[in-house]
């Protein structure tokens, strides 16, 4: 039994170290929302990406809010001697042991979701304990992918066709920097959008029809983000953008292959939140800091929680009329209009050229995002007691 005091070890924008108390203390917080928040939503949901950021909070939402059974695909690491597994295993083993107290139907897989084998192990769990699967959602956000012929592909966080220079802040130092960004091959467009597009969510929506694992009217929904234009550079205009972009195109693929069934896909446009995915993308994290500024102070600011319960209660089952901006013109579900609130966006834009590492903290909520990204490797959460030792080989 391996147990020992945790400290937060961060390099660069990733943690290599998560307290499994911590973790488990940020899953009953998520919990207690979704509850406060319940719904009347989908049955039987499995969540690809389930186990951090929005797969996490779509997971608690579905499960704790409408009572959902919920099956949830993620690859993490568990503890190995000295080393704490990763945070999203933690949270795993505290979604299920919630679920459990609560009755819910709760299965969990890790592993590759990219692999036929996971496919095959995830389809033989459903068929053998799930209602028909009426809600799926794809929630992954990987650096690499190996298709099924054996190849493997790289994603990059780089520009198109110019080089970009922008300013971004370490999340470890609290620097502010300017980075410079050489174009992306057309190699690395090609592997960016193998990894992030969407021809492994298609081949998991053809595994789930193939296995007759889905019920009637099913819908999946897939996740993009849009952002102002301080981050098309880097992000819609960069190989990121042309992956989502694809991510895309592929509903129409998919809603063809549901369509003797009812079924539909779905993508959604959430903010921008702390997330490790986001963390990792140069310019996001200074970003993050200026809009939860500003979003705190107009009582708008929202997390993955608020996103996630916003989806399931006011988009994908509302009760009345879709609200106003719900879906835009090209069909996808909405969910950054507080974001994209232009005076709010022209704020930013006014403040970002004077940010620096010396203003940081007055001009931007730096400090909410570190704290933000701590949590989500269980540190600085209320009530923890750091300094006492904790058993990492949770499972
Ligand atoms: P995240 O890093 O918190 O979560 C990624 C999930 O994918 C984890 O559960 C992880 O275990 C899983 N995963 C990664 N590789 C895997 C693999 N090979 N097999 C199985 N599971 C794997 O990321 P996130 O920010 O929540 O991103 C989820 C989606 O939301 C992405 O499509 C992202 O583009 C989108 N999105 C994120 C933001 C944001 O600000 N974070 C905004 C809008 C949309």
């Amino acid at each position: 039994m391996a147990e020992f005091v945790v400290e937060p070890r961060l390099k660069g924008f990733i943690c290599t170290t998560a307290h499994p108390v911590g973790c488990r203390e940020v899953v009953r917080e998520l919990v207690a929302r979704a509850k406060r928040n319940s719904f009347a939503g989908p049955k039987s949901v499995l969540v690809i990406g389930a186990s951090t950021g929005y797969g996490l909070a779509s997971r608690i939402a579905a499960a704790f809010g409408a009572g959902a059974a919920t099956c949830g695909v993620s690859f993490e690491r568990p503890a190995e001697g000295e080393r704490t597994a990763s945070a999203g295993w933690y949270n795993t083993a505290a979604v299920e042991h919630f679920a459990g107290e609560e009755g819910l139907l709760v299965r969990s897989v890790n592993g590759d979701a990219f692999s036929a084998e996971i496919k095959n192990k995830t389809i033989e769990l459903l068929r053998n304990d799930f209602p028909p699967v009426d809600l799926i959602i794809y929630s992954l956000a990987s650096p690499r992918r190996t298709d099924p012929a054996g190849v493997t592909h790289r994603s990059t966080l780089k520009p198109i066709g110019r080089p970009f220079s922008g300013k971004t802040v370490q999340t470890d130092s609290g620097v502010v920097r300017e980075v410079v960004l050489e174009p992306a091959t057309e190699e690395e467009i090609a592997g960016t959008v193998a990894v992030m597009g969407g021809a492994d969510w298609l081949l998991w929506m053809e595994a789930l029809r193939k296995a007759n694992v889905l019920a009637e009217g099913v819908r999946t929904v897939a996740y993009g983000y849009v952002g102002p234009e301080l981050t098309w550079p880097i992000y819609r205009d960069g190989t990121i953008g042309r992956a989502k972009g694809d991510l895309e195109a592929t509903v129409a693929q998919i809603d063809r292959l549901l369509a003797a069934i009812g079924g539909r896909a779905l993508i959604s446009i959430n903010k921008a939140v702390v997330t490790q995915a986001s963390a990792a993308i140069p310019v996001v994290p200074l970003y993050i800091s200026l809009l939860f500024k500003l979003m705190k102070e107009l009582h708008s600011h929202e997390d993955c929680m608020d996103q996630m319960l916003r989806l399931f209660r006011e988009r994908l089952y509302c009760r009345g009329p879709l609200p106003e901006g719900a879906v835009d013109g090209s069909g996808r579900i909405r969910l950054d209009e507080r974001e994209l609130d232009p005076a709010l966006q022209r704020k930013i834009s006014d403040r970002w050229p004077s940010v620096s590492t010396d203003n940081l903290l007055e001009l931007t909520d730096f400090s909410g995002y570190r704290s933000d990204f701590l949590r989500l490797f269980g540190f600085g959460v209320d009530g923890v007691d750091y300094g006492r030792a904790a058993r990492v080989d949770v499972c």
